[in-house]
């Protein structure tokens, strides 16, 4: 009920837009019949008088009636000229004769264009002409209009066919192919008019955005006005995954193989440790004579253990005895006492290595370390580089090259030293904390994940920062090179973008509410040019698969004998060769097509309306492609459609429909059902199958269509509402990344191209710093002196100069402490200016900008990844995890903030060219970087991948399995035992949740 007031409510509003626009049909037809009188060149003129009156004032509106005139008389005049030339257009490789003039419904259609709505236009109806008059009127405004396709070839075919119309009336026509380098894309995003598919608009901003290194890299230059073509295939069907750029992480330094036989041999040592003080343990309790002391000694054995090997099998025995527990806990609570400082170190010291559990990370002890490297117990001390930097800078016996060559031997020395140590934990922690066969497997030479619920293996993924690599040396397999998402966006999000959006397809209608809310999209069904004399002919229902396709052949046979051609819809390439297979064995020509060779496929289609022609399809296959009758056809009744069996979407069993029966010719159509079907299987009720079995049908008998028509919309029904709660679901996720996305690509446009690099950067430091001074002011309660030791430190570590004690003199506000502060790294960074070529300097200033905000970014990235598939966790905990991601990705981000902005500040004084060659060696190397991203080892991704795994909702929830007790090993520090419980209960975490 609810639903046919909607209808009526929809089909109401929907009249009265249309007769609204009536009027302005007529004026179009009025302008129209006026332009007729001008010369071509009159006619011609009227583009650049329209540019040059919005250019003083007028609006796209003022001038759409006008515009559009102009375009259906370019078109009569095409259609009616005698020179070959201009009646005849070369598309895709064959010679066209053009021959059509927009009809009025076609003009409709192109207001609701211009005015940013969806047109629904039935299949046939000439949608591609349609946008010809809206994308002329639009880039009159000297913005880049585009047109998205499906797919390459239709964006090659449209541009080339609507280009000749284009190019009549002096405007440029570009169209972006996947094959094209930088620069050929763009020219074509230069032109007035781009076509091109969504994935390659997707991709050019991703990289546009996230890669490009100079102004003249930028390849996209408007988001302005976009009209999508077959919209609910891009916006809806591809929105369920998203673009996705990875590519290998940055420069590999690891050194897992090198380090892994001494770590290999540390942790024998530490097994063997651990064996022997659980073997004196279990001795002592079980010996009855044991004093209170012994056995206290006893436990303590065990304590440690649980610190130096958390798995130990033998561990793991011990602890299913309750008692051995409660006593471990009691130890836990001693060694971590505060009270008690200085007694967990003592204990680790006597172990090679503890592994926290606060952190999940391996520690080397002093006896580690010195097992590791005997004698030089300094090669795993990280250097403090803030303190060897200040006595670099303030020693008054080296002069500025020699400071440089040491502040870089101190930088190496530091990188080196931190790969190794953290090469080691996670080896360690590889080796203790990951069980092959348990946590992951090793299948073909790769170290596979095993996924923690359902056990199953999940080839493709990795753990991050570097524990898969490290579980790689464990295993003595291939090392492979980290890979990470280098950018990712939504299709929705991408198409936000847009001042103006609009789309058009055949079939929009059941899918307006979707598009209302995400895009806000108003849907306008215009009325056929003709009247449509489709036939709709009743599903036919089976019990088995075999004897509907059975019948299905009989129908395509009986057609065949008449002439009538027919066209096979299947919703699978299986089922497309399965029906082949089968009208060969009963020798009827037939073609195939499954939506792989886009161009030889569509001329394939364009034929399916020959005399006797039998074509078998999947859904994608062809679409988009005409279907013209043969001489003959209209005689035997039209194409005849066949639907395979029910599409999960009642969308996409229109389109198929939709197929036959344009602009007034003769169709039919039909579906077979049967209750095999996944759709019927899965979604259809159970009530159906029981009536089935009360009736007793015979074998090949078919069921009544009235009975069921209702139990098969409802199934599809049911799955579209799950298909569309898993894109919002994609798109909330998204959501979250897109606030971010956005600001950070702003940052980076700016860098990319503002004239004052100097300005910008001295801007970020001087954020950074007044940050600082406001923190410590912050800190620091009235009338009381500043404590200025967390400032200086900061200082001392990120901004390498010297800074002598009067420049903290001036504390009375944060302004003044902050320009005095400032004022000592402008006169630093002079000093610096002085020694470096201008040119040089501009350069690396942006660089070095450049550099923080994409490596930091490309880390942000990578942790969000692991975030979102950290949140699914919690679901479990009935916890909702999105509000979990919200707000942990809100303090990722603003400690990403801070990170850039401390990036900065720490290398532009560390990073330095003198002359001239440096410099053009650094840019070369850069380029050398970029070409190489671009030389195929950055995958661009849009299908077959679940980058938002585990949030599919239709994943049925009471399937999951019960909350398990065991540990789950995340990448990011938990919540320590002793922390206060995250569930707020004011309880220590181990007392509450984590008990
Ligand atoms: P749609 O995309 O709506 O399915 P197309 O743009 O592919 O339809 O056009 C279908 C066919 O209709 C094409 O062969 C085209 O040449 C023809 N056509 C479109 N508009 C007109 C028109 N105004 N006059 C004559 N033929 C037209
Ligand atoms: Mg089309």
């Amino acid at each position: 009920m609810l639903q046919w007031i909607a209808r009526k409510m929809f089909g109401s509003r929907n009249a009265r837009m249309l007769k609204k626009v009536q009027p302005l049909v007529t004026k179009i037809n009025e302008y129209y019949v006026s332009y007729q009188n001008l010369t071509d060149e009159e006619l011609k003129a009227k583009t650049p008088e329209f540019k040059a009156r919005l250019q003083n004032g007028e609006t796209t509106d003022d001038l759409m009636c006008e515009a559009f005139a102009v375009v259906k008389d370019a078109c009569r005049r095409l259609k009616e000229s005698s020179n070959p030339e201009e009646n005849t257009v070369l598309v895709t490789g064959h010679p066209l004769r053009w021959d059509m003039i927009p009809f009025d419904v076609q003009l409709i259609g192109g207001i609701a264009l211009h005015r940013g709505n969806i047109a629904e236009m039935a299949t046939g109806e000439g949608k591609t002409l349609v946008a010809t008059m809206p994308l002329y009127l639009n880039a009159l405004t000297g913005r880049n209009v585009q047109l998205v396709t499906v797919n390459d070839y239709l964006a090659r075919r449209d541009s080339e066919w609507m280009g000749h119309i284009f190019k009549w009336l002096g405007l440029t026509i570009g169209c972006i192919q996947n094959s094209m380098s930088p620069a050929q894309r763009r020219e074509q995003y230069a032109c007035d008019v781009t076509y091109g598919t969504n994935s390659e608009f997707g991709f050019d901003y991703l990289r546009d955005m996230g890669m490009a290194n100079q102004r003249q890299d930028l390849v996209q230059r408007d988001y302005f006005y976009a009209i999508v073509d077959e919209i609910d295939s891009i916006l809806i069907d591809e929105a369920r995954t998203p673009l996705i750029i990875a590519g290998p992480a940055k420069v590999s330094t690891h050194m897992f193989d090198k380090v892994k036989p001494i770590v290999a041999e540390l942790y024998h040592r530490q097994y063997q440790l651990m064996a022997n003080l659980l073997q004196e343990a279990k001795a002592t309790l079980a010996d009855p004579e044991s004093t209170a002391e012994a056995i206290d000694e006893a436990h303590l054995k065990i304590a440690k253990v649980q610190l130096g090997m958390p798995k130990h099998k033998q561990l793991m025995r011990l602890m299913e005895d309750p008692s051995v527990r409660k006593a471990l806990d009691r130890k836990d609570i001693q060694l971590h006492d505060d009270n008690n400082r200085g007694y967990l170190q003592r204990v680790t010291e006597t172990l090679f290595f503890n592994i926290s559990e606060r952190n999940n990370e391996a520690d080397l002890s002093e006896k580690g370390r010195q097992f590791l490297r005997p004698g030089d117990a300094d090669a795993f001390v990280i250097p403090d580089l803030p303190t060897i930097f200040n006595e670099i800078d303030t020693d008054q016996s080296l002069d500025e090259a020699a400071k440089l060559e040491k502040r870089k031997q101190a930088q190496m020395e530091y990188d080196q030293k931190s790969e190794i140590i953290h090469n080691i934990s996670q080896l360690l922690r590889a080796y203790c904390l990951f069980e092959k066969d348990v946590h992951y497997v090793v299948q073909d030479n790769k170290v596979v994940i095993v996924d923690e619920f359902t056990g199953r293996p999940q080839p493709g993924r990795r753990f991050s920062e570097g524990l898969h690599q490290a579980l790689e040396a464990k295993e003595g397999v291939k090392i492979e090179r980290e890979t990470q998402t280098l950018a990712s966006i939504t299709i929705q999000n991408y198409f936000r973008m847009y001042d103006k959006l609009a789309g058009m397809t055949g079939t929009a209608e059941t899918e307006a509410t979707e598009f209302k809310s995400i895009y806000n999209l108003d849907v306008v069904v215009i009325p056929t040019n003709q009247p449509c004399l489709r036939i709709d002919n009743n599903d036919r229902v089976f019990k088995t698969q075999r004897e509907k396709y059975a019948a299905l052949i009989e129908e395509i046979i009986d057609c065949n004998k008449r002439g009538q051609p027919v066209l096979v819809g299947t919703i699978s390439v299986e089922v497309s060769e399965l029906l082949s297979r089968l009208l060969s064995r009963r020798n009827i020509i037939h073609s195939v097509l499954n939506a792989k060779h886009h161009q030889s496929e569509a001329e394939i289609v364009a034929r399916a309306g020959q005399f006797a022609a039998v074509t078998i399809a999947t859904n994608m296959a062809g679409r988009g492609t005409d279907i013209k009758l043969g001489t003959g056809v209209k005689e035997v009744g039209g194409l005849h459609v066949i639907g395979s069996e029910r599409h999960d979407s009642r969308r996409i069993d229109r389109q198929l429909r939709g197929r036959c029966a344009r602009q007034g010719d003769p169709g039919s159509s039909r579906f077979y059902v049967s209750l095999e079907d996944n759709l019927m299987r899965l979604f259809g009720s159970d009530r159906l199958a029981s009536i089935m079995e009360r009736m007793g049908l015979e074998e090949g008998e078919e069921l009544s269509h009235s009975m069921l028509s209702r139990t098969i919309q409802g199934a599809q029904k049911r799955v579209e509402q799950q298909h569309f709660a898993t894109r919002k679901r994609t798109l909330e996720y998204d959501d979250v990344m897109n606030k971010q996305r956005s600001s950070i690509y702003e940052l980076r446009r700016n860098i990319l191209l503002t004239d004052d690099t100097r300005e910008l950067l001295l801007n970020y430091i001087y954020t950074a710093v007044m940050e600082r001074v406001e923190n410590a002011f912050a800190a620091c309660p009235k009338h009381e002196t500043l404590d200025l030791a967390a400032l200086k430190d900061w200082l001392a570590r990120t901004i390498p100069i010297g800074f002598s004690p009067n420049t903290f003199s001036p504390a009375d506000t944060p302004e003044a402490l902050s320009q005095s502060i400032m004022n000592r790294i402008e006169e630093a960074y002079s000093i610096k200016e002085k020694m470096e070529t201008p040119d040089a300097l501009r350069w690396l200033e942006r660089y070095v900008m450049l550099n923080a905000l994409d490596n930091l970014y490309q880390e942000h990235l990578y942790a969000m990844d692991s975030l979102r598939q950290g949140v699914q966790l919690r679901s479990y905990g009935q916890r909702d995890p999105l509000v979990e991601y919200k707000q942990e990705a809100y303090i990722l981000y603003a400690s990403l903030m801070d990170a850039i902005k401390d990036e900065i500040c720490s290398n532009i004084f560390r990073l330095s060219m003198v002359s001239p060659a440096q410099l053009e060696a650094a840019k070369a190397e850069a380029n050398r970087n970029a070409a190489r991203q671009k030389a195929g080892r950055i995958s661009e991704i849009h299908e077959n991948i679940q980058a938002f795994e585990g949030l599919d909702p239709s994943r049925p929830q009471n399937d999951a399995p019960p909350v398990r007790s065991t540990t789950l090993h995340r990448e990011h520090p938990k919540v320590g035992r002793n922390d206060p419980c995250p569930c707020g209960s004011g309880k220590k975490y181990k007392t509450c949740c984590g008990r």
